[in-house]
């Protein structure tokens, strides 16, 4: 018999970090509260890499494909946060539950807005991130504050 907690991935930020690229936190107390019972494990690919506080990125479309840009440098970074993500998961298997950032550009679920190399808005997709996290949990639903903000 196993006595193990269920174990959820919450993006740090949210979890009261001070990681978001301008040096704040976005803390939503009814999130760390709905896993109250659970092992959580802290999320944040953009703060290892780039440190915080740090040059806002985007998601790009190029060529029909998105990568991550940053917005003054014009570097792309999509390679570097796609190994930063893909050793995030390979070190954490039995996951029961995910809570992203929305609207970032690597947390975002579905509400991240994608744009074009002239900065014009496209529409709103994913981050890099859950992107990558939908992948490697397939049978996990990604869930974001807002819903709990709502709640
Ligand atoms: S949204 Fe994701 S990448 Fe951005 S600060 Fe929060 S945890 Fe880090």
């Amino acid at each position: 018999m196993s006595s193990a907690k269920k174990r959820v991935i919450i993006s740090a930020c949210l979890l009261g970090e001070y990681c978001r690229y301008d040096g704040k936190t976005k803390v939503v107390n009814a999130v760390i509260e709905a896993y109250k019972e659970y092992e959580i494990i802290p999320f944040c690919p953009e703060d290892p890499l780039f440190g915080t506080p740090r040059e806002r990125i985007n998601v790009v479309e190029v060529n029909g494909e998105n990568r991550i840009i940053t917005e003054i440098t014009n570097m792309d970074v999509t390679l570097r946060l796609e190994e930063e993500i893909n050793a995030f998961c390979a070190k954490h298997h039995d996951i029961d539950a995910i809570v992203l950032k929305s609207k970032s550009p690597s947390c975002g679920y579905k509400t991240t807005s994608i744009i074009n190399k002239e900065k014009i808005f496209l529409h709103f997709g994913s981050g890099i991130a859950s992107t990558i996290l939908s992948k490697k949990y397939p049978n996990i639903k990604i869930e974001n504050e807002i819903e709990f903000e709502v709640k």
